[in-house]
């Protein structure tokens, strides 16, 4: 029979996406799926943290294997921020545009423009946690561009490349973003966990 693991989102696309890259060794089932409506506190102030919390509610009220991610941008001039609040960076919960012209206001002057977006999965398995993370690094541009991807994407150019991850498409971003790499290694971990 086929292990149950949820995945702490009701995105669709991170659903499709990681189940064309495991096979059918699991059955992968959204928050939804098994009627978790209510939400789950993310009041952590690391990533590790808050990837947690996700993982360990649905194991705890659901009895269920599961994982949860939890991503950001971290800019070294601006002392490791956004970081955790980088979807409410300006105030709004997931206002993008709102939160760049805060980023880009904030770096006005700065000649320090390193940045990087971070990502970990928390994987709570038979009561055992395993944690994956994945990191891509860069500079912050002064202005915006590219329309594709979301978030800080239109002010994030990756080193080696002189585009901004809102130019590239979505294929060429996942394989060397943050959650990229940590999909893949989470991946590997459960097509070797079955075997
Ligand atoms: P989440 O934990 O994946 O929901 O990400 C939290 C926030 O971090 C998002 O709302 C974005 O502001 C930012 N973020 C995370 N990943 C990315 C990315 O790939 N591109 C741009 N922004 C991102």
């Amino acid at each position: 029979m086929k292990a149950t693991l949820v995945i702490a989102t009701n995105n669709r696309h991170k659903l499709e996406e990681i189940r064309s890259m495991t096979g059918d060794a699991f059955h992968f089932k959204t928050l939804e799926e098994i009627g978790c409506t209510e939400d789950i506190p993310e009041t952590a102030n690391t990533f590790y943290g808050n990837a947690s919390l996700k993982s360990f509610h649905v194991f705890n009220a659901y009895g269920l294997n599961c994982f949860a991610d939890d991503s950001g941008l971290e800019v070294e001039a601006l002392n490791g921020e956004p970081g955790v609040y980088s979807a409410r960076y300006a105030g709004k919960q997931g206002d993008h545009e709102a939160n760049i012209d805060l980023l880009l206001q904030r770096m006005e002057g700065q000649t320090n423009r390193r940045a990087n977006f971070r990502t970990v999965i928390s994987l709570v398995m038979d009561g055992e946690e395993h944690f994956f993370e994945g990191a891509v690094y860069g500079t912050l541009r002064g202005e915006r561009s590219g329309s594709k991807g979301f978030g800080y994407d239109p002010v994030f150019e990756p080193d080696g490349y002189d585009i901004t991850f809102a130019e590239m498409d979505p294929e060429q971003k996942n394989a060397i973003s943050h959650r990229g790499i940590a999909m893949q290694k989470l991946v590997a971990f459960l097509q070797g966990y079955r075997s």
